[in-house]
Parts: structure tokens; sequence; C-alpha cells
């Protein structure tokens, strides 16, 4: 990671950060059972002390010496595991949840979209691509402390192709560069923001559309090494996402979903060390409208949906639009790949990220990122490998200055209170009673 990314992370140490600060008291929380993101097993019965929003030590509570004057938290009986971290997602691109309602990308929207998201246990998102300028002054509001919610770093305009990916939203938006000349320009202008990140699409919606073409992609990802930026791919393809390894990309933002992966791939996502980001529930959302996914019926997803998201989403009229889509074998099949490419690449020993591309219309955040989960344990992972894949691995791919993503002395302590022991059924951490963000907590969406 850049060093100026590096300081950046560590100076926005973001919301509830000054009021924590502020405060010279340590808390510590006892009587849990914790669950630390690094992948080992869980401590019962531990304690946590933090100071200044930080975690000033963890461990068995008869071993942690506490700070004289500590203010004690019992809180036996629950879970604690680090807050979600969501490398794949969007801000601002509907209000209700159904449709890309024009408008929609307002600081008041995307407030909201933050505080849900905090408030269903996502502590940091990364937005790919598909950010307008204000995400700028928001994210200095953010580093301020002046807007609560999920923390969140983006990619700022992503690149796209004319008359191609990303299709259905506003071409004004997006780089849509034509040759890699104007691609390097267009990568300069954004590097002048600040951008966390490079997004590009490289996709061609079943042949249908056109494709970034590979002198494209090469000068974007070349332009953004220059300005010290990691580049992250929207990617489908096998071919594709080896050809974006060859040209340097810096992660996979999606499942590969048209082949099995295959030791070549293997081989250079290793040697490269680039994280794959399945987005399992994206594809799951492309189908299972049509006959209403199981959890629809979830209290835990119908308690971040706008009043009247529920009747439209049960009603036959909505069902029958989206069972006329004759795409709709061709996206479980996607799905189904992507399962299968997730099981492989993770026993390979692939570093696997966590995403969920939540935030378009019928992509819900908050629920998603729970649903992404279970669909990784769906996929052969055990519970423990899919939260260190949400924690550890995705506060890694932020820089370890983020001090995000495990429990250990130092880090940030975002963390989620839950009921039930995660580990025994994932869907356990729908469970979730609070959420501490930088040492404040906040009541979780069950609680809205
Ligand atoms: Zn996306």
């Amino acid at each position: 990671m850049n060093a100026r990314l590096q300081t950046l992370l560590a100076l926005s140490l973001l919301p509830g950060m000054a009021a924590a600060r502020s405060a010279s008291n340590a808390v510590v929380v006892r009587g849990v059972r914790l669950i630390d993101g690094t992948g080992r097993p869980p401590i019962e019965n531990a304690a946590l002390v933090i100071e200044g929003g930080r975690i000033r030590s963890v461990g068995e509570s008869g071993a942690v010496r506490v700070p004289k004057g500590a203010k004690e938290i019992d809180l036996r009986g629950k879970t604690l595991m680090p807050a979600l971290i969501d490398l794949h997602t969007h801000l601002g691109l509907t209000r209700n949840g159904l449709e890309a309602a024009p408008g929609s990308y307002t600081t008041e929207n995307i407030r909201a979209q933050l505080e849900r998201l905090l408030a269903y246990g996502v502590g940091t998102v990364v937005c790919l691509g598909t950010d307008e300028d204000l995400i700028y002054e928001l994210r200095d509001e953010q580093r301020a402390g002046k807007l609560p919610g999920a923390r969140f770093l983006t990619a700022g305009r992503g690149f796209g192709v004319v008359g191609g990916f990303p299709p259905g939203m506003g071409a004004g938006d997006r780089y849509r560069p034509k040759t890699p000349e104007e691609a390097r320009a267009q990568v300069r202008e954004l590097a002048r923001h600040h951008p966390d990140f490079v997004k590009m699409w490289v996709d061609d919606d079943f042949g249908r559309l056109p494709k970034m073409r590979p002198e494209v992609y090469r000068a974007i990802i070349a332009e953004a090494h220059r300005h010290k930026l990691r580049a992250v791919a929207h990617v489908f393809y096998l071919a594709d996402a080896k050809a974006l390894l060859d040209a340097g990309v810096d992660a996979l933002g999606h499942s590969i979903r048209d082949l099995p992966v295959d030791r070549e791939l293997i081989d250079a996502l290793k040697a490269r060390g680039v994280i794959y980001i399945p987005t399992l529930v994206r594809d799951e959302s492309t189908f299972a409208y049509a006959q209403g996914p199981e959890w629809l019926g979830d209290g835990f997803f119908q308690a971040g949906l706008a009043p009247t998201v529920m009747a439209t989403l049960e009603s036959p009229q909505f069902k029958e639009r989206f069972s006329a889509n004759p795409d709709l074998a061709r996206y479980r099949a996607a799905l189904e790949m992507g399962k299968r490419n997730l099981k492989t690449l993770l026993d390979a020993g692939v570093r696997i990220g966590f995403g969920t591309d939540a935030g378009p219309p019928l992509r819900f955040q908050g629920y998603f990122e729970h649903r992404e989960l279970q669909l990784m344990v769906e996929s052969g992972l055990s519970p423990l490998q899919a939260i260190v894949c949400a924690t550890r691995h995705a506060g890694e791919f932020l820089g370890r200055a983020s001090r995000l993503g495990t429990l250990a002395p130092g880090q940030l302590a975002d963390f989620l209170v839950l009921d039930v022991n995660p580990l025994e059924d994932i869907r356990n951490t729908e469970k979730l009673s609070a959420v501490w963000q930088a040492g404040t907590p906040s009541g979780s969406i069950l609680a809205q």
C-alpha cells in the first residue's frame, strides 16, 4: 500500500473516534466468546480492553491487565467478532432499494445508507466505481467525524465502455475511454481527487455488449499504478481474469463464473498476491426473486427495508416480470460456478476477500453481507473461514494502517455483539444485538 493512503487511513479514524478519544477512561468488555478474525479458535470467557477507540489488550478474562478505573461491561454469554468489511458495494444508487430513481445520489440518502450498513454490522465498505464527485466531500466529512455510519472508501468514477458495461447506469458519471491515451488522461484526472482505488469493468453481458479492449485496461492499470493506486476489475470470464492478472490488476471484484478455475489462474493469483472477491449474493439476486427467495421472510432482512418494499417483492406482478427474464437459467449457473470456484480457490490457498455488490436496485445493503457469508458456507467454507475472509482478509486488503479486520491490540474496536455463536451456524451473525465502531456502541438494525 502506498504511504499516502496509509497516512490517510491512519488519520481517518472516523466516526465515533473523536468522542471515544476524548473519554480518557478505558472500557473492559467481559465474559464473551471472542472470535478475533485471525482464524484462530475463539477464546471462551474473554476480556477486551478498549481505550481511545482502539483495542488495548485482549485475552482470557483472568489474564488481561485492566487499567485502573476502567468501566466494566458484562456481556456474559455473547459472542464478539470483528465488524464486517465489504470490499464491493455501491452507494446512492436507489432510495427504496427497488428502483434506480434519479436524484438518489444525495448526501442525505448516502448518509442513511451508511447508517443502515453500520446497524447491520458492516463497519466498512468500499464503493466501486459508481460514485459522483460529491463522494470526496463526504469522505472529508467522515474523516472529520461529521458523517456517521459505515466507514467508506471509494474508487470514484469507474472505467467502462461506450455502449457497454456498466449498462443501465447514466453515462455521464463514468469514464468510458476509447483509446489507451484517453484512458491514461482520465486516470490522471481521477487521481487528482485521490480516490482509494481505481475500478474498471471487463465484461460483455454474455457477448451482447462491447467489452473493454486489453490495450485500454492495460493503460488504466499502468496509469493507476503510476499514481500509486490499486486497480480492481469487474470480471466474469476466466480468460479475462488471466489477461487482467497479466496486466497487473490488484483485485478481482467478482467470482469467475463461466468456467472452473484452473492451475494457471491459481498460480497467477498466488504469485501476484491478488485478492479474489466473490460476490455470490449478487449472482443470487439476479434470479432468486422469480420465486421469492426463502430469506424474504427473514425478519433480519425485513428490518432494513422501506415500508412498501415487501409488498412489491411479494406481488405476483413483480415475480412475473422477474420470471420473464430469459437469462435466469444462465444466472443460476453463474452462481453455481462461482460457488464451486470459491471452494477450489480457497483450498488452493488463494487470498479470498469479501464483497456483495450491494447497493443497486434489489441488492439490499446490510442484509446482503450476511447472506454472502451464508452462501460462502454453502460453497463449502467453514463459518470461521467465511468470517476470516470478511474480516482479516478484507482488512488486510485495505492495508495494515487501516487497523481493521481483527480484534488485536492496536486495532480499531469495530466489532459485532452476537447473541449466538456464528461458528455453530453462520446464520447466527443475524442474531446481532449491538455494533461497536471505534469503541462506541450502537444499536443493531433489530433495535430500530
Ligand atoms: Zn459492483
